[in-house]
């Protein structure tokens, strides 16, 4: 094969594995400090992310990403004491999914404080997950967490992914972190079980109209990177080209499988999980269109 072209195919072949397997030799636990911030910082635990800010008064942290993991909490905390002694006063849910969420425990044995939205309660407390303890405090559409001179916004934008999510801004560091319904770079996948497609539009305009710059994803973007307005535009704009393909395939008929089969976005082939998830959004936008769900 010419050099050129192979290299073409190992390029190819990277953007279409999933995040995991592009840095195969990156540790299963990381925690890094956002660049250009004072007290800012991403754990992350294998495909899983969130971030926790700390102050001079203590830390707030967010989703402990221990699914499957029952020392994931802990070790989050290990990573939490490497950076600072402050008491962690604040744990935020960023929405019931317990890929997320699984983990909490520890957190609240350090004496935190579980934070998430009404929703979110509603169903943890219904599935009863032995990982997953039940928010101590909950709200319906804003609350502000300040402590030590950071004020983390929590907003609910209403249904989108999952009917729980919380959009968390740090106004003065203009960033998001946004889990799920915008992800960065990138195919959503599978695990978008409870997708609202109509709604999802709304929110993901609702979070380019806030004041902010840099957008932490809960998986991680390709390489590492974090995610700008434009990315957040281009995901709108992939969820509206699904919506529309998938809306003239299901007048022909052909939602489910003809569908899931037939249906390509070629415009967005070079982004990871294309191969692999476009079928999933495709079922989604079938249950849209195809049965007016
Ligand atoms: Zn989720």
């Amino acid at each position: 094969m010419h050099r050129t072209s192979a290299m073409a195919f190992g390029l190819a072949l990277l953007a279409a594995a999933p995040a995991w397997a592009q840095q195969p030799q990156r540790p299963q636990i990381q925690t890094t400090k956002v660049d250009g911030t004072d007290n800012v910082y991403i754990f992350r635990n294998g495909n899983h992310q969130s971030i926790f800010v700390v102050t001079s008064e203590g830390v707030i942290a967010t989703d402990p990403v221990a699914y499957g993991r029952p020392q994931g909490g802990a070790q989050y905390i290990a990573e939490i004491r490497k950076v600072t002694d402050k008491p962690i006063k604040y744990l935020v849910y960023s929405h019931h999914h317990y890929d997320h969420v699984a983990g909490g425990q520890a957190f609240k044995d350090a004496g935190a404080k579980i934070v998430a939205h009404s929703k979110a309660k509603e169903r943890l407390a219904v599935l009863k997950d032995p990982a997953t303890p039940l928010p101590d405090e909950v709200f319906d559409k804003q609350r502000n967490l300040t402590l030590g001179g950071t004020t983390l916004e929590l907003t609910y934008l209403g249904l989108n992914h999952s009917d729980s999510s919380l959009v968390m801004r740090l106004p003065k560091e203009k960033i998001v972190f946004v889990v799920d319904f915008i992800p960065v770079g990138s195919v959503p996948g599978r695990g978008m079980i409870d997708f609202y497609p109509i709604e999802a539009e709304d929110s993901i305009k609702q979070v380019l109209s806030m004041d902010w710059e840099r957008l932490i994803p809960g998986h991680p973007g390709p390489g590492d990177r974090l995610g700008t307005k434009q990315d957040a535009r281009d995901q709108l704009a992939f969820l509206q080209d699904a919506s529309e393909a998938v809306k003239v395939a299901a007048r022909e008929g052909k939602c489910w499988e003809p569908a899931e089969k037939e249906v390509k976005l070629p415009k967005y082939e070079k982004w990871p999980g294309y191969e692999n998830n476009l079928q999933f959004v495709t079922r989604r936008y079938c249950g849209l269109w195809g049965r007016g769900t």
